[in-house]
């Protein structure tokens, strides 16, 4: 990995006199892009090895930046191509999977996009839309990623995110929800001593966070939802804490006063008229000083629906975990931790056999607390593949779209199993 700064990025880019790639082609790509643009360095292709995401096109997160949108798309065989002095920057989130192939590979000048994306003024850079919050979100994010692998090293256990959800209430009932609240019957909050506990433990063993992900269903369906945001402040771990609604209930009483805390933003998803009081949450934000970013989707990915098992084989479903953009995303459900929000809600709903190495039960006394860090350091660093990846669509760059937040009157369908496979 090449070390550099925003000062001398172009002298070495230069003096290499090589071609300079985008691995990826999402915001993170789009930031690197400006940036390296704006210091003077010329990009010259992105990488994208999936054939079917080659299009530009199909590539969701692309913003509007001059240029960006006209680079040509390169595979990895053509990157190869280029040898290996070439300058490749690691601007996406798989570094755990793409380092190490590039290392095998032997390229020699990779760079993470990370010392560029440092102290980048949002409001300027990011004009195409996103709100300036979500995207210091989005590289913080990566910037955790890109620290993942040293972690692995040296057994350190810092999570990125944590799903808490704390509900599986909706005031929606959306078809492709893709944390599955429309399969369930009779939907009920989280008993709230077994998610402390549970919280408790996992903030005794793990040595760092950076953000708490408050959800469900719709979590100011739960009308403690307060109480959730008041322990996860009291343990001061310095983690945001981002709690995700659709718009629809105007929060208030303590479940309002709770969003002013120093670390929490509201996270409001806009599905156009469904989210019906979106403006007026977003005055009250306003009004009341309160930290909230807002997003209008124009599309969703197929990738809310419970699948019968399909027969794919280890490489398909490597292949679909390593792509997937929610296999990192760390979910905690009635006391136990899963490695996605699909593999939790499609286990605790019986559509998915329990495997116990896919899940990490909080509530087992019989764990000692080095056995309970093993067992969460495993879950997040050593998982190829799940058992619910099985059932599931996966969800990547190729997902095919859904409209958003189509509506449903009945809960919908699916086979219980009790068996792994
Ligand atoms: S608003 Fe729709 S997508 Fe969001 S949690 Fe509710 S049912 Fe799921
Ligand atoms: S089950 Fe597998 S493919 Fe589906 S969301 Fe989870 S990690 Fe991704």
């Amino acid at each position: 990995m090449i070390k550099y700064d925003r000062s001398n990025i172009k002298n070495i880019i230069d003096e290499t006199n090589e071609k300079v790639v985008l691995l990826g082609a999402g915001n993170i790509s789009g930031l690197t892009f400006k940036i390296l643009t704006d210091l003077g360095v010329v990009v010259d292709y992105l990488c994208e090895n999936d054939e079917r995401r080659r299009n530009i096109s199909n590539i969701r997160e692309v913003k509007d930046y001059e240029g960006f949108k006209n680079l040509k798309v390169i595979s990895y065989e053509e990157l190869k191509n280029l040898g290996i002095k070439v300058n490749i920057f690691l601007s996406n989130q798989y570094i755990k999977y793409l380092l190490p192939k590039l290392e095998e590979d032997k390229f020699q000048n990779i760079f993470f996009s990370t010392e560029l994306l440092k102290h980048m003024n949002l409001d300027e850079i990011y004009k195409g839309g996103l709100h300036p919050l979500k995207i210091k979100r989005i590289v913080d994010y990566y910037c955790e990623m890109t620290k993942k692998m040293d972690y692995l090293k040296s057994n350190h256990l810092s999570l990125k995110t944590l799903d808490v959800q704390i509900t599986e209430r909706c005031s929606l009932k959306c078809k492709d929800c893709s944390n599955l609240m429309q399969y369930y019957t009779k939907p009920q909050n989280a008993e709230m001593e077994d998610l402390f506990l549970s919280l408790d433990k996992i903030m005794s063993v793990i040595d760092s966070i950076d953000e708490f992900r408050v959800l469900g269903g719709d979590p100011f369906m739960n009308k403690e939802m307060y109480k959730v945001i008041n322990k996860l402040d009291a343990y001061n771990s310095g983690a945001r804490i981002a709690i995700y609604t659709n718009g629809q209930i105007i929060p208030k009483g303590e479940n309002l006063e709770c969003l002013r805390k120093k670390n929490v933003i509201l996270e409001i998803s806009n599905y156009g008229n469904i989210s019906r009081n979106h403006d007026k949450i977003v005055k009250l934000c306003e009004d009341e000083k309160i930290a909230y970013s807002t997003f209008k989707l124009e599309k969703w990915d197929d990738c809310g629906r419970i699948m019968p098992f399909s027969n794919k084989s280890e490489k398909e479903l490597k292949h679909l975990f390593s792509n997937c953009c929610n296999s990192d995303l760390i979910s905690l459900l009635d006391g136990n931790l899963y490695r996605c929000p699909f593999s939790a809600n499609g286990t605790h709903l019986g559509a998915i056999p329990k495997n116990p190495d896919d899940t990490v039960n909080l509530l087992n006394k019989d764990l000692s607390k080095e056995e309970l860090k093993k067992e969460i350091f495993n879950l997040y660093f050593n998982k190829d593949y799940l058992t619910a990846c099985s059932y599931c669509n996966g969800r990547d760059y190729s997902s095919k779209h859904v409209p958003v937040a189509a509506q449903t009157r009945e809960v919908m369908n699916f086979v219980k199993v009790n068996k792994i496979n």
